[in-house]
């Protein structure tokens, strides 16, 4: 779809510093972002770096926000990597012009333009923004089908771009939702990417949604994903057990929903394991799931295996998650960051009729039921750290290697002070 698009911006406006805001309403002609390169594609350290780009343009349909906090998320070590998805080409292939990446895909922030078909939002509202970007015209929406599934489908400051690592982001109207007042900039900027994507996961796949008492395994149980998603499986009634690696996160993680967690070092059968013929290559790797598996019933106290797994890191753990999962289960994973070639051992698969459901994003209304979580103070946003602008290439190389992995980091981009903002 080819949107026309207008400048709302005004030659007399100067490019605010970072940590302060133009004006309401008005919008500088350039901005302050942290811009990814094809040329520079590789460790984010270096891909990212802070240039001043012309502030864009929106579309009817579109609104131009001034970001106030911006939230880290692993879809931009990706970006930044140029793997296994080259941003900045694929757009330029669907026309757009520009030959870099400005990424971000949590804001919070004030509404400073809305284009001429936006009704429901104006100028000076305080919103934060989920990812969920699809096309107006998409004839799958248009049937009244799932949002995310439609082929035109994105992710918004990742497959698109004038996210939330620049002064002010371009997003469809449809994504932005009211801020809650009770948190900060920072803290309303921390979960909503994670946050919709954990819901959607838990809540999105009819016939195997959270239900009351439902036993949940959770990977990365102190990481972005984890930490909502065993607030979410609290909330719903059921039970979330987080795996990670070491106590200090396994602590975390308790203490933003967990019941208890697992220590995955403990354990040495990750991987891909021996084909089905090698039987005592079989035996060895059954024995280290069976005892993975035990880990998990010392935990509850019995014998229950999880309802639902709630998986992202994909090759390592997939082989373990889908064996223990319970018949009639589900193993519901929205990445690969371990590897995307993982392995189900297909006769236990269907003989003990488990699903294993890719899940991405979300749509709306699972973006606005999560939100209203938020709002009802039900979900903790899980701030990790809070930092400036130009510490986005770091935070994302940090993510990239695995290091600090609590909660949410958020960068301050139009706020100065990490307190800023509760009402
Ligand atoms: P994060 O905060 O960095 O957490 C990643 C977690 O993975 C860590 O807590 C780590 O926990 C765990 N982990 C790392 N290596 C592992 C291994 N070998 N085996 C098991 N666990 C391992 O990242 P996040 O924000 O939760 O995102 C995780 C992934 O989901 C990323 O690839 C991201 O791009 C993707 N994602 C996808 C969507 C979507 O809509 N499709 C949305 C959000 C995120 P321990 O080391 O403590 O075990």
């Amino acid at each position: 779809m080819t949107i026309e698009r207008t400048s709302v911006s005004t030659s007399t406006t100067p490019t605010p510093d970072i940590g302060t805001l133009p004006p309401l309403g008005e919008v500088p002609t350039r901005m302050h972002v942290q811009a990814v390169r094809p040329d520079r594609y590789g460790d984010p350290a270096t891909a990212f770096q802070h240039e001043l780009v012309d502030t864009p343009a929106i579309g009817p349909d579109e609104v131009l926000v001034a970001v106030m906090a911006a939230g880290i998320n692993y879809n931009n070590v990706w970006a930044a990597r140029g793997y296994p998805v080259d941003q900045v080409a694929v757009r330029n292939k669907r026309g757009e012009v520009e030959d870099f990446h400005v990424g971000g895909s949590d804001a919070s922030g004030i509404v400073y333009a809305v284009g001429s078909a936006v009704t429901d939002w104006q100028v000076g509202d305080h919103v934060v923004v989920h990812p969920g970007v699809w096309d107006a015209d998409d004839p799958w929406i248009a049937r009244g089908r799932d949002q995310m599934i439609a082929p035109s489908a994105k992710i918004w400051g990742y497959d698109t771009n004038y996210g939330s690592f620049g002064q002010f982001a371009r997003v469809q109207s449809h994504q932005l939702m009211p801020k809650a007042e009770q948190l900060s900039w920072a803290e309303a900027a921390a979960p909503t990417l994670v946050g919709t994507t954990a819901y959607r996961m838990l809540h999105g796949w009819a016939g195997n949604t959270v239900q009351e008492g439902d036993l949940v395994l959770v990977w990365g149980g102190s990481g972005g994903l984890g930490t909502q998603a065993s607030q979410l499986v609290n909330a719903a009634g059921g039970r979330a057990i987080a795996v990670v690696s070491g106590d200090d996160r396994g602590e975390y993680a308790m203490k933003h929903g967990a019941i208890g967690y697992i220590d995955r070092r403990r354990f040495d059968h990750w991987g891909v394991p021996p084909l089905v013929d090698d039987k005592a290559g079989q035996k060895e790797w059954t024995a280290g799931a069976r005892a993975f598996g035990k880990a998990v019933w010392e935990l509850v106290g019995g014998r229950e295996d999880p309802a639902i797994v709630f998986e992202h890191p994909g090759a390592a753990t997939i082989p373990t998650s889908i064996f223990l999962c319970q018949p009639g289960g589900m193993v519901v994973i929205c990445a690969g960051t371990t590897g995307f070639d993982a392995m189900v051992d297909l006769r236990y698969h269907w003989t003990r009729q488990k699903r294993f459901q890719g899940s991405h994003g979300t749509n709306d209304a699972q973006a606005y039921a999560y939100n209203d979580l938020v709002r009802a103070g039900k979900i903790d946003p899980c701030v990790g750290r809070v930092l400036s602008f130009d510490d986005i290439p770091r935070a994302h190389a940090e993510m990239g290697r695995g290091e600090e992995v609590f909660g949410n980091t958020v960068i301050l981009v139009g706020a100065d002070d990490p307190a800023a903002g509760r009402q």
